[in-house]
């Protein structure tokens, strides 16, 4: 008889997934008394300090002699590649709905990547203990959502407790097992996941789909062929625990002693060496698990290190990172002033955020991000001019009529070398109470969103659907939208098409210098109100120097925008005591000197803090 119960818990942010899985470990009797603490599933320190979760987390939990195995999972749209792995690696979903806020966009959105695995849902409605809980309206919603029976949909707190064990039970009772096709069946093992752990090294997160793995055997991975030996395999509890063995059906991981972090990749699949089998015969005997689908990073920016002598540790701490962010996509760059670096691709501006975060405290690096911006399709002027010149574009020689994607603003080619530009576009769903339809219209058509069309979701809850640039999420687009909606109104977005734009290069020079790393691409239309913006947070961001500071917003060299730091007054003389009129006077008149010294020396003498540069994209 099989055992084992695979599933996920999937919700909107907030909705009190991590909450509950607390509930559930306590039940289970997973995790001691003592050790247990609020979201103790949320392990990072920035997932409990920010309060949300960013990173998946399987555990095992034993209930009633079955086996459990639970991924708790991120409900932030920037994290949605953390779910879908999830999803692919589990039987059932169940599905958390806050009953004090109802469906909300990443409930929709991750209800529906559930389906697409044929995965079976639970419907659960939480925080019934709120006295704003209204059960009866989030239940209609969820019988219209999922054409389900009343009777299927279990009311449950993660703070009492209540409906927990219901819950756990209808796991057992509804999700189905995982499948066994063969006794004898050649190792095929999932990578959902996988981390570097300072002892053990690469650690892979997989789930058996068919056969065995024991401590010591021989593994191959079947996409990047590489081998090693499994130094260890075990479960989470939801530290990892050593079983020596894992076998079909369970979740677990494998300590893979790869010496390149970059041979372990998530969607690969794990196999097993079986006698005299080569790598080449089991590729072909052994059929890889589907993987996943690539993610598509929706935002870029250059990560620098501040330290010029610590870009080797900067790259082999991205590439340890990538392990734990599948999502991350990076390359090497080379700026002129900030020297060498990586361009990476983010999913959203929070993804970025928590990545140099993580940067910043796993890995102790001082870093320099530049501007995030989307990336743009330039189509090159197709004359003959341009045609053999020896230009370059992004660093390839153009030829004619290639279509070249810019991630840096850097790489945008002169104006008068491009024929058109064109940005990418996302579909975008709003859900919002009926009242603020309004409000919340008009903030998207002012982001130049176009309206598609409205469905109800009951009497009081509309979903308005939009495509919109996906610029204008980089902004501070989501709290806008919260607050013209008192905080009702959700979000879900997706990439559909690059389309024309007219936007143009601003420069934004400190001291007459051009920074670089703040450098952006904007609407030719709005270059003169943004320009003003930036230099205006500059101004406030930018600590004062011992002389004045110039700040210049410019579009192909002619400034739009200007502003200026006052200098600090040290007062020099502070140190002297009594009337020594001649020795101040001299004192101030060595100042004056230094002053002009720094003015001069030009590059350099203004010290950027390395985190304005994403402040001053939110404002
Ligand atoms: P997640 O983002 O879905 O993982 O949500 P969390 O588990 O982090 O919970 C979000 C917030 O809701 C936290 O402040 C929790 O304390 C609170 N919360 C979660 N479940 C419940 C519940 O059943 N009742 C009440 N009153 N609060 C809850
Ligand atoms: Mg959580």
């Amino acid at each position: 008889m099989n055992k084992i119960r695979n599933f996920c818990i999937i919700a909107h942010i907030d909705h009190g997934k991590s909450t509950l899985a607390d509930r559930m470990l306590e039940i289970t009797g997973t995790i001691e008394k003592r050790k247990m603490k609020d979201q103790v599933l949320d392990r990072m320190d920035l997932e409990r300090e920010r309060g949300i979760t960013i990173k998946l987390q399987p555990v095992r939990m034993d209930y009633q002699g079955y086996i459990l195995n639970l991924i708790d999972t991120p409900g932030h749209v920037d994290f949605t590649y953390e779910v879908s792995r999830s999803l692919a690696a589990v039987e059932g979903a169940v599905l958390l709905v806050d009953a004090t806020q109802g469906i909300q966009a990443q409930t929709l959105a991750n209800l529906y990547l559930a389906l697409e695995q044929n995965l079976t849902i639970i419907p659960v409605i939480n925080k019934i203990d709120l006295p704003a809980a209204n059960v009866l309206k989030t239940k209609n919603e969820i019988i219209k959502l999922l054409g389900c029976q009343a009777e299927e949909i279990i009311c449950a707190s993660g703070k009492t407790g209540q409906g927990v064990a219901e819950i756990l039970e209808a796991v057992i009772e509804r999700v189905p097992e995982p499948k066994i096709i063969t006794d004898n069946a050649p190792l095929r093992a999932l990578i959902f996941d996988s981390n570097y752990d300072e002892y053990r090294g690469v650690v892979a997160y997989v789930r058996i789909f068919d056969g065995q793995i024991k401590k010591g055997d021989k593994i191959n991975l079947l996409a990047t062929k590489a081998k090693s030996e499994a130094l260890d395999v075990g479960v989470f509890k939801p530290d990892y625990m050593s079983t020596g063995k894992l076998e079909t059906g369970e979740i677990g991981y494998i300590v893979t002693g790869f010496k390149d972090v970059s041979e372990c990749r998530v969607g690969d699949t794990v196999s097993t060496e079986r006698g005299s089998t080569s790598i080449r015969q089991l590729a072909e005997e052994v059929e890889p698990l589907r993987g996943y689908n690539q993610v598509k990073p929706m935002v870029f920016a250059g990560i620098f290190p501040r330290e010029g002598n610590e870009f080797q540790e900067l790259r082999e701490s991205i590439a340890k990172l990538k392990l734990n962010d599948a999502s991350l996509m990076y390359e090497p760059e080379h700026s002129e002033a900030l020297g060498l670096g990586f361009r990476c691709g983010f999913l959203g501006l929070l993804h970025l955020e928590i990545f140099q975060e993580r940067l910043k405290r796993e890995y102790n690096l001082d870093l320099i991000v530049t501007i995030p911006s989307v990336a743009y399709m330039v189509h090159p002027v197709k004359s003959r001019h341009v045609v053999g010149s020896r230009s370059e574009f992004n660093g390839v020689n153009k030829k004619n009529g290639d279509n070249l994607i810019i991630r840096s603003p850097q790489k945008l080619p002169d104006p008068n070398e491009i024929e058109k530009i064109e940005e990418p576009w996302v579909s975008l769903d709003i859900i919002t109470p009926k009242d603020f339809i309004g409000a919340v219209m008009n903030l998207v058509q002012d982001k130049r969103g176009i309206y598609k069309n409205t469905e109800y979701i009951d009497e009081t809850r509309v979903i308005l659907h939009y495509q919109l640039p996906m610029a204008a999420i980089l902004t501070d687009f989501y709290d806008k939208i919260k607050s013209a909606s008192s905080g009702y109104a959700s979000i879900n977005y997706e990439f559909i098409a690059y389309r024309p734009a007219d936007v143009v290069k601003m420069d934004i020079l400190v001291a007459e210098d051009a920074v670089e790393a703040l450098a952006n691409i904007v609407y030719r239309d709005e270059a003169f109100r943004r320009g003003k913006e930036i230099v205006e947070a500059l101004k406030e961001a930018l600590p004062k120097q011992m002389f004045v500071v110039k700040l210049q917003a410019s579009v192909y060299g002619k400034v739009i925008a200007a502003e200026r730091i006052a200098a600090m007054r040290k007062d020099v003389t502070a140190k002297l005591y009594g009337g020594d009129v001649s020795r101040k006077r001299k004192l101030l008149e060595k100042q004056k000197k230094g002053k002009k010294k720094m003015m001069a020396s030009g590059k350099g003498s203004v010290e950027i803090p390395g985190d304005v540069f994403v402040k001053l994209l939110k404002r």
